[in-house]
């Protein structure tokens, strides 16, 4: 039986230790907790239609499925609800804005994805006057730091996860060990001498999780609601507001140009008073043109890298993971 030792547990460790398993191979996994991973801050939207431009997310209609799918199955397994499918009311603020909706709209290859919208629903009271309304439809939502943390649980549980940070000079050994070694370090794969010349372009992200004090829980919106930033229900009245993109930082932490980013955007569309509960942040594993990585070491050969899910590892991990799965396996 093949034996893989995976370097990094956040959503793309997760799903290739998962899909590798579901194959038969023997899995250990090791994660530092190490400050800046960017799972445990994502709000896991999967929306199907992005930019200001409204177009269709990168082969949307091939990874979408496999995710669905996916997240289903880890529920199965953890016994857990992960998975959403929820619309966003997308908030149209200028003519051109509303005309470029409705031309998309009118789009064979959009239909069943968009659609115009006379009234925001229960997101109506708590918004600013003037705005028309999209509908993204096909969208959804998994819990990315739940599902994180429950599968480092299962793992523990079940022997296979040890809470160590991959130092290559003390750990090189280890490689004799496995017949193959998974480096899924996010961001910090950066800095990984075994893959030299991976494209990463790191991007920090902040979020805010809000509460609306004076709306009766019954008439708490359901829906998402996007315009710069997007809100999504987290259940429980918390809302995640986010997300902010910064390319140089000092930092891992959360800070105040962050969240002023958020409030100004936030204020843009919201009336309703909110409440702060908390900010979060975390580093996107972003790569220059925005693809994910999976490679070889051109050092090590049993070393590989599965990485640089960017802004979108909630729709793009199920079927690379997937993909990867197979391939390790079959040499
Ligand atoms: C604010 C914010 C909002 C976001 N919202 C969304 C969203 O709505 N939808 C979406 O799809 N994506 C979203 N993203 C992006 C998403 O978070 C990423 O695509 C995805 O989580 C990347 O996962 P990863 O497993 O590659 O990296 P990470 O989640 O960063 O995990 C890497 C793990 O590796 C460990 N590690 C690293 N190096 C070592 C080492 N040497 N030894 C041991 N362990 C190590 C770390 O401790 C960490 O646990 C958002 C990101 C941010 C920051």
């Amino acid at each position: 039986m093949t034996k893989i030792l995976i370097i990094g547990q956040g959503i793309a460790g997760t799903l290739l230790a998962f899909e590798l398993r579901k194959r038969g191979a023997i899995v250990d996994i090791q994660d530092g907790n190490l400050p800046g991973a960017s799972s445990v801050a994502a709000a896991g939207i999967v929306n199907p239609v992005t930019g200001k431009r409204y177009v269709k997310s990168w082969r949307f209609e091939e990874f979408y499925p496999v995710a669905r799918q996916t997240y289903r199955e880890l529920e199965e397994l953890l016994q857990l609800s992960l998975w959403e499918e929820r619309p966003i009311l997308r908030l149209l603020g200028t003519a051109e804005e509303t005309n470029d909706w409705s031309i998309r709209c009118a789009q064979e290859d959009y239909a069943g994805y968009l659609s115009e919208r006379s009234h925001a629903g229960l997101w109506g009271p708590l918004l600013k006057p003037g705005f028309h309304y999209g509908l993204i439809h096909q969208a959804g939502r998994v819990n990315l730091p739940l599902l994180v943390q429950s599968f480092r649980q299962f793992a523990m549980k079940n022997g296979f996860f040890s809470e160590k940070t991959w130092l290559p000079v003390t750990q090189e050994p280890l490689f004799s060990a496995y017949d193959k070694v998974v480096f899924c370090e996010g961001w910090r794969g950066e800095s990984n001498s075994l893959f030299p010349e991976t494209p990463f372009r790191v991007s920090k992200g902040e979020a805010l999780l809000l509460r609306f004090p004076g709306v009766d829980p019954e008439h708490l919106p359901t829906e998402m609601l996007k315009k710069t930033v997007l809100v999504a229900p987290l259940g429980n009245g918390i809302y995640w507001a986010g997300s902010t993109y910064r390319w140089f930082f000092p930092d891992t932490l959360p800070g105040d140009e962050g969240k002023t980013f958020l409030l100004d955007h936030l204020h843009d569309m919201l009336a309703a008073p909110f409440e702060i509960q908390d900010q979060v942040a975390g580093i996107r594993p972003t790569m220059i043109d925005r693809r994910p990585v999976i490679r070889q070491s051109p050092i090590n050969p049993n070393a590989f890298m599965f990485n640089g899910l960017g802004t979108k590892g909630a729709l793009l991990a199920p079927y690379f993971a997937a993909q990867l799965a197979t391939q390790l396996l079959q040499n």
